[in-house]
């Protein structure tokens, strides 16, 4: 509030400085409007003390600005709200009090979300909704809830549903790669529903303080008295700038980038053809399906015409599952990908989940220098890969139906590709509908808001990478973190997944623990006697040895 008085609310000289790299024009941060905090609708949006603080109109103060609502952000969330992180990962609030002594913590700290949907997690949702996803491919331990592991288990035997964490030779206790003393829960191990998962989060969201603000993050300036100054266009008013004040800023948008597209195909991208009888373009990238909501309008040409013929590229778990839907939806496909269909139960190197050489393998990868570690970013992926059960589905379809052909062509960028009589020609072969399931780059400098960042607080970068520390701050010297798939330089190469979720969190709550958490002196009641007296002492005594064992 002091900032603003001062009139730290102009256009100040980063400001300037944001301006000559967004696309938009500079607009004053205080507007009229009322403030669009969305809290009253949004299922996971909870208020406690202390909260983050309307300050003007349209501008917010907190203490930390998430930007993002997807897994990533929710276990950074949860993450802040840990008090005990600093005694260690797995002690419950009441064993922290047993073991240390005393219970003088004091959360300080408010936490803000800036997304553009209305609640946690909703992309992701949307995502498995549209894909038809009824399991999460990664086990029960991983979820966004950064310091317990065994969170989703323990809330699927609460609510009766174990039965939805299936259990898979590749991720079970006895033969799986994941065995170590403290993951020894068969269950751990099991997949969890898409609905099991959903639920976990929204009741995590729901119990952890945070205001949520509806909206997207345009640009970042310094404020004044170390704070950071983030400007979000508001979801319901997309003319209207708004201001948060807050002091320390995450990033967690998910990966940032372009669509991956091969260059055949990059000339007729949207392109409608006639047959598109809905006027949906044939050929189309699947962010863009995503983002429309619009997977199923595949399913609607079937009125219009009987049966459609549709190519979808790509040979990771969402071509899959696009080409299954397809063929549900009563079409005739080809799934083509580059190489043959990799099986894989995770969608990063087995070792890289192995509890017995995780270590082993982020030690070898942050000794690397950043090139090096560029190139095992790209092995350890090795393109895209499809869980097993997806790829039994998919060898019986190919086998028994003539609904679904699976091709491998290495030369894709070499097709011809060409639109006729409202027909797409791939080399030679005519289709309905192209769907490039070829996902996208991870490469965040390319993004507005990273570049923006970047200029103004002179970022580290390695290629189209933010380059953060090992606690994942981007800038030394300033409370800007990066998480997710866009830390991967620092995470490795499951920077994606929840795993790399959890390790984010983590790391960046390690940070920000004296920002939310403050010591308060225990009140001392009045003294009656001197036998009161003497226990007083003795308390005192082991006040000072706790004391003593936290500061180490
Ligand atoms: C089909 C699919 C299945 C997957 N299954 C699994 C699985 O089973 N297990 C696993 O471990 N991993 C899985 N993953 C990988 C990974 O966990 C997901 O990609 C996950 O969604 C990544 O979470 P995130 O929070 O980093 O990003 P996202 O989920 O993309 O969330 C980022 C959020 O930030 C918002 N945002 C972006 N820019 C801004 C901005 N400027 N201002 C405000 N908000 C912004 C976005 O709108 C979005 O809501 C899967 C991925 C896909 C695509």
């Amino acid at each position: 509030a002091e900032c603003l008085l001062n009139g730290c609310q102009r256009p100040g000289i980063l400001f300037s400085a944001m301006a000559s790299v967004t696309s938009g024009p500079l607009v004053p941060s205080v507007v009229a409007d009322a403030p669009d905090e969305s809290r009253a609708t949004s299922p996971s949006s909870v208020i406690s003390r202390p909260s983050s603080q309307p300050i003007g109109d349209d501008v917010c103060e907190t203490t930390v600005l998430i930007i993002g609502g997807g897994p990533h952000a929710l276990a950074v969330l949860s993450a802040l709200h840990e008090r005990a992180l600093a005694f260690g990962e797995h002690m419950t609030p009441a064993a922290f009090e047993h073991h240390v002594g005393y219970a003088n913590l004091k959360r300080v700290g408010s936490v803000c979300v800036i997304d553009p949907g209305a609640g946690f997690i909703e992309g992701w949702r949307k995502r498995f909704e549209l894909l038809g996803i009824k399991h999460l491919r990664s086990p029960a331990f991983a979820h966004p809830s950064a310091f317990e592991p065994q969170a989703l288990m323990d809330f699927a035997i609460r609510h009766g549903r174990e039965g939805e964490l299936v259990n898979t030779p590749a991720t079970s206790h006895r033969s799986g790669p994941l065995a170590a003393e403290d993951l020894q829960q068969p269950l751990l191990h099991g997949l969890p529903s898409t609905s099991l998962f959903n639920d976990f989060c929204a009741s995590l969201a729901s119990k952890l303080p945070h205001r949520w603000l509806s909206g997207t993050a345009t640009g970042i300036a310094k404020g004044c008295n170390g704070s950071y100054r983030v400007q979000y266009v508001p979801s319901a008013r997309p003319a209207a700038i708004s201001t948060v004040v807050a002091s320390a800023v995450i990033f967690a948008t998910g990966p940032a980038g372009e669509w991956n597209v091969p260059v055949p195909f990059r000339a007729a991208l949207g392109t409608p053809s006639s047959s598109s009888a809905l006027g949906t373009p044939s050929i189309r990238h699947t962010e863009e399906l995503f983002a429309a909501g619009t997977m199923r309008t595949v399913g609607q040409h079937r009125r219009a015409v009987d049966r459609l013929s549709m190519l979808v590229v790509g040979g990771g778990l969402t071509a899959a599952q696009v080409a299954l839907t397809a063929v549900e939806e009563g079409h005739r496909v080809v799934l083509l990908s580059r190489r043959p269909l990799q099986t894989r139960a995770y969608d990063v190197d087995k070792e890289w989940l192995d509890l017995r050489h995780t270590n082993r393998m982020r030690f070898e990868f942050l000794t690397a220098t950043s090139c090096e570690r560029m190139r095992m970013l790209r092995d350890s992926r090795g393109g895209g890969s499809v869980p097993a059960s997806y790829m039994e589905r998919l060898r019986r379809l190919a086998a028994t139906t003539d609904s679904l052909e699976v091709q491998v062509d290495p030369h894709i960028d070499e097709s011809t590709v060409s639109l006729d009589k409202g027909k797409v020609l791939v080399n030679g072969a005519a289709f309905d509908h192209v769907v490039l399931a070829t996902g996208t780059s991870v490469a965040p400098m390319l993004s507005p808001l990273f570049k923006q960042a970047q200029a103004v607080f002179d970022a580290p970068t390695c290629g189209s990478l933010p380059k953060p520390d090992s606690s994942l701050r981007w800038v030394d010297g300033e409370d800007l973190f990066v998480v997710g798939a866009n830390a991967m330089l620092e995470l490795g190469p499951g920077a994606l997944n929840l795993m790399g979720a959890m390790r984010g969190a983590k790391a960046v709550a390690q940070e920000l623990h004296g920002l939310m958490w403050t010591r308060v002196q225990k009140q001392r009641a009045a003294v009656r006697n001197m036998f009161e007296l003497l226990a007083a002492s003795s308390d005192d005594a082991s006040d000072d040895a706790s004391d003593d064992a936290s500061d180490d």
